[in-house]
């Protein structure tokens, strides 16, 4: 089965330090080459779509237009779903299992992306998660407690996340009608009635998203490098 990965990479005004996230250097590297390394490296991937923000795309560094032949690049879109879409059109037509994955997780690791491609070559939907350590309340306008959830029946989602085609298509295609702006692809998918697999992701595959969590992610993968 050929396998194709889109990551949105596209995010507006997430500047960290200047510069556009992807490409903020952690560990001596842009971002986006640690999202991207352990993808690159499965010999089952055949492509990469990367969505990137219009201003990017324009003018991508060079070290990205030479990174790896299977790449393409293309522009993203004012939501990440919007960014997602536009990726999928890019995606060649071959292509029948489609990984996605965040730009923001530069800490994923061999083992997330082939657990993700051993579902979805099995024809399953299916994200890496984390389950839930913390309890969590649900609460009122005056931050009372509504509810307090089942903790074990919680988790917390992850990229990549893996689908059939076919079951992505159709669930942006959904989406797209009816306006719905999910933060993942995995809720879209699961709104269309498409089971969706939560399978064990790693709690250290933060998602970047302040300048404290450079900090960790630099330490985290100058601790792999040992
Ligand atoms: O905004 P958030 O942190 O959820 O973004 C997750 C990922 O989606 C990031 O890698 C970001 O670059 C990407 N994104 C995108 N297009 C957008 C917004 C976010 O590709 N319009």
């Amino acid at each position: 089965m050929n396998v194709g990965v889109i990551v949105p990479a596209a995010g507006a005004g997430e500047r960290l330090g200047g510069r556009a996230k992807p490409f903020v250097t952690l560990a001596g590297e842009p971002m986006l080459v640690h999202a991207l390394r352990p993808f690159l490296a499965d010999g089952r991937v055949s492509s990469v779509v990367v969505a990137l923000h219009p201003a990017e795309a324009r003018n991508p560094p060079a070290w990205l237009a030479t990174l790896d032949p299977r790449i393409r690049l293309t522009r993203g879109g004012r939501e990440r779903g919007d960014s997602v879409r536009a990726a999928l059109e890019a995606v060649p037509s071959d292509i029948e299992a489609i990984l996605i994955h965040d730009a923001a997780r530069p800490l994923v690791t061999p083992a997330l992306v082939d657990r993700a491609i051993d579902a979805v070559v099995h024809g399953r939907s299916a994200a890496v998660g984390v389950r839930m350590v913390d309890t969590v309340h649900e609460v009122d306008e005056r931050g009372r407690i509504n509810a307090t959830l089942d903790r074990s029946r919680l988790w917390r989602a992850q990229t990549p996340q893996a689908f059939p085609r076919a079951i992505l298509v159709e669930a942006h295609r959904q989406a797209a009608v009816e306006g719905e702006h999910a933060t993942d692809d995995a809720a879209l998918v699961a709104r269309t009635g498409e089971p969706v697999h939560l399978i064990d992701g790693d709690p250290e595959n933060l998602k970047v998203t302040t300048p404290a969590d450079l900090v960790v992610a630099e330490a985290v993968l100058r601790s792999r490098a040992r």
